[in-house]
């Protein structure tokens, strides 16, 4: 039977290793990796730099593949989502959102999560498994093929137009609990001959592993987004249970270490705002004493409801109010767009007869407005 390898498994390093166990030299791989992640390539006759014996070689060992797209759905403002298929009829999701001044990719990294965080619809599901290097890495180069395709007239199959300009690792799953098949794929994202972002354009968001955001800031210091969501141990602990194992003494003290790699930078605190929990002037005071000394903004989220929640939103005047005491305090608090609450009925089109444990996850990232979501057939491969 034929092996076959997945060459969106191997970042740099990996591909330069394993071209060298067939007897070719590294140039090689940097050709490959570009007509992979630059120009989204996936047949290698279409290589035409790579000698042909290569693409032989190539084409009888190995493939480039992405999690099968299941659907996808356009909303009225451009934003985008798909639907893969990770199999056992369960899906994650990557949605494209566009800006004036920027394009952002939300993507997944775990089908599911274990940590289990009170108001989160992805945790209360549990965890189903790992997605691996290519799955996550296979989101940003499916999603950049089409939405280049989508938009003929600024690609014409060129290397340098980008779709996307940002990443962030917010949609389902805990990417710190999925480290070694996480590094590989933010390698690819900033590697010049890949997708060549800036690392301040990607973005981890953690619910607080402690040892790995140590191991992040060694490895590849990208932009960290920590989601803090109470003042407290007393309340984290109830609210993120991976407290109790990481609480927020040692979680703040990894915030500053991680700063130390990357000084000119700040983190950026995700808090969600649940009504009557954790949402009063009082909190948000007890939040500016505990990260006072650290370099960060807020990323304040009113809480999505989902079925089966008790939690709800808070007001918008409650809202303001919390976000002002921050700002009185001199930090930066922006509150995250959040339209949506008759989504829902979209969503479960969109998930058709899969599973879509994802949705509010890649919602609340992405802050996707209310509108209903037309399904539309996924474009053709691009050019
Ligand atoms: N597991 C990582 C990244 C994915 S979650 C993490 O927890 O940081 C991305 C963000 O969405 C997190 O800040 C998370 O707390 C928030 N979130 C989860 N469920 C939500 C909901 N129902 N409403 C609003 N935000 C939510
Ligand atoms: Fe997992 Fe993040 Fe959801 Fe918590 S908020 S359960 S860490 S995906």
């Amino acid at each position: 039977m034929k092996a076959e390898v997945n060459l969106l498994d191997f970042d740099r390093a990996a591909l330069t290793a394993w071209f060298e166990t067939q007897g070719e030299k590294p140039f090689r791989a940097r050709q490959v990796l570009r007509w992979v992640h630059r120009r989204g390539a996936d047949d290698f006759e279409q290589m035409s730099d790579v000698a042909r014996s290569l693409r032989e070689k190539l084409a009888a060992q190995a493939v480039v593949r992405a999690l099968p797209v299941v659907r996808s759905g356009l909303s009225a403002d451009g934003t985008r989502k798909w639907l893969l298929d990770v199999g056992k009829g369960e899906a994650v999701e990557t949605v494209f959102i566009p800006e004036p001044d920027r394009a952002t990719l939300c993507i997944s990294t775990q089908a599911g999560c274990a940590v289990n965080c009170r108001f989160c619809a992805t945790g209360m599901q549990g965890f189903s498994r790992n997605l691996s290097t290519a799955e996550i890495i296979g989101q940003l180069w499916m999603a950049e093929r089409q939405m280049r395709a989508a938009a003929p007239a600024a690609a014409h199959g060129a290397e340098s137009t980008r779709a996307i300009s940002n990443v962030v690792l917010m949609g389902m799953g805990e990417p710190l609990q999925n480290y070694d098949a996480v590094l590989p794929a933010l390698r690819l994202m900033l590697d010049d001959d890949a997708y060549g972002l800036s690392r301040r354009r990607v973005t981890v968001s953690t619910s607080g592993m402690v040892p790995m955001m140590d191991r992040l800031a060694r490895d590849c210091p990208v932009a960290l987004a920590v989601s803090l969501h109470a003042p407290n141990d007393a309340l984290r602990s109830e609210l993120v249970p991976l407290n109790r194992k990481y609480p927020l003494g040692e979680l703040l003290a990894a915030c500053r270490r991680y700063l130390v790699h990357s000084p000119r930078d700040f983190i950026t605190f995700e808090y969600v705002l649940l009504a009557g929990v954790n949402d009063s002037d009082r909190h948000a005071r007890e939040l500016v004493q505990r990260v006072r000394d650290i370099s960060c903004k807020f990323n304040l989220i009113p809480f999505n409801p989902f079925p089966g929640s008790k939690l709800r939103r808070p007001d918008a005047q409650r809202v303001r109010d919390f976000a002002a005491v921050l700002a009185d305090a001199g930090l930066v608090a922006t509150v995250r767009r959040t339209r949506g609450d008759d989504i829902d009925a979209a969503c479960g089109q969109l998930a058709g007869a899969v599973r879509d444990r994802t949705d509010l996850a890649a919602r609340r990232a992405a802050a996707i407005p209310a509108v209903t979501i037309p399904i539309v057939p996924v474009a053709a491969s691009a050019p």
